[in-house]
């Protein structure tokens, strides 16, 4: 890979757990705990993971929403995680967030155009005819019209606000974009509308994204590469051709087991996963996903923690299982 524009090393996020009538900390989790990943420039990551398992807060800390606990994040070169001032506010315009919910993050009162101006009018770009020219061409860009700008935000569909959502991160033109769901919300025969949209913007404007989803077929279509997480670490990450062809994590496969396959002679056996996700407050020791795993090793794997190996046959795609790519690995498995 070449120098990627965001690199993240040993990133730790957690959070107090707080009780009692004076608000004490009764417990520390650890909600992201230690990734280390790079996006390459123009690179779409897929991030995914069931619900809980981190993949908002690492979001969150890319785009500093949220400060890590440990490690850091660098953005072409700069150190995001602690800067401050005018080199926090000159990032912040290269780096935007897509919501699952633009709704929420749109002033009900307000038309959309003064809403997805916002980020111009906080940056002082333009006057006034310069903010409504370039409002006019990113609701085009995004497939609205243009005088679509005067309606409020109930006026629109579910599909047309995330549109909204999306005029309103790409507005400032940013480099670095990390969309949190952004299609979940939405109705199965508008999700893939959006999904293209997201696609065609990102090699049209040559962005690099982190899409997050909680559904390896979401990401299937939109991704050059995808990433797994598990209770706060990625377990496997590879292109994304080689993740769907050949998973190696148990956990993967059972997350791509339960994408319905239309062609029959393609359909794979359903894993079904035993148990719900253990709480990050007390995780599994070891391989923290050994408590759900159907081919765990009862000596090693609630023991030893499996570090994130490459394949033997492709050193581009790393999994963190002892019994597939660690030293416990048989040449039989995959
Ligand atoms: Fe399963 Fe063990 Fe591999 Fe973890 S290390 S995924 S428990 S086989």
């Amino acid at each position: 890979m070449t120098e990627p524009l965001v690199s993240v090393r040993g990133l730790v996020k957690e959070f107090p757990v707080k009780g009692g009538i004076l608000q004490r900390t009764l417990a520390t989790v650890r909600a992201v705990a230690g990734v280390d990943i790079d996006i390459a420039r123009g690179e779409t990551l897929g991030l995914v993971g069931e619900s809980g398992c981190g993949k908002s807060t690492l979001g969150r800390m890319l785009v500093r929403l949220l400060d890590p606990t440990e490690g850091t994040v660098t953005f072409d070169g700069n150190d995001l995680a602690n800067a401050e001032g005018a080199e926090l506010k000159r990032l912040r315009r290269d780096i935007q967030m897509i919501f699952q919910d633009p709704f929420s993050s749109l002033d009900p009162r307000a038309p959309v155009g003064d809403s997805i101006a916002e980020g111009l009018r906080i940056h002082n770009i333009g006057d006034s005819a310069e903010r409504r020219r370039r409002v006019s061409d990113m609701l085009g860009l995004v497939g609205l019209r243009p005088e679509q700008a005067r309606r409020f935000p109930h006026e629109f569909s579910g599909g047309q606000r995330q549109r909204i959502g999306i005029a309103r991160a790409l507005i400032l033109r940013p480099r670095f974009v990390v969309a949190d769901e952004p299609v979940s919300a939405l109705d199965v025969s508008v999700q893939a509308q959006v999904l293209n949209l997201l696609r065609e913007l990102q090699s049209e404007l040559d962005l690099t994204v982190l899409f997050i989803a909680h559904n390896l077929a979401v990401v299937e279509h939109v991704s050059d590469r995808v990433a797994v997480m598990y209770l706060g670490k990625i377990v496997e990450v590879s292109d994304q051709a080689s993740l769907y062809r050949y998973p190696t994590h148990p956990y993967t496969e059972a997350l791509l087991s339960a994408i319905p396959i239309p062609d029959p002679a393609l359909r794979r056996e359903r894993i079904v996963l035993e148990g719900d996700v253990p709480s990050p407050l007390d995780p599994p020791s070891g391989c923290t996903f050994h408590t759900r795993c159907p081919i765990a090793d009862d000596e090693i794997c609630p023991v030893a923690v499996p570090a994130l190996l490459p394949r033997s046959d492709d050193t581009d795609h790393l999994a963190a299982c002892h019994l597939r790519t660690g030293q416990h690995a048989s040449s039989s498995s995959h």
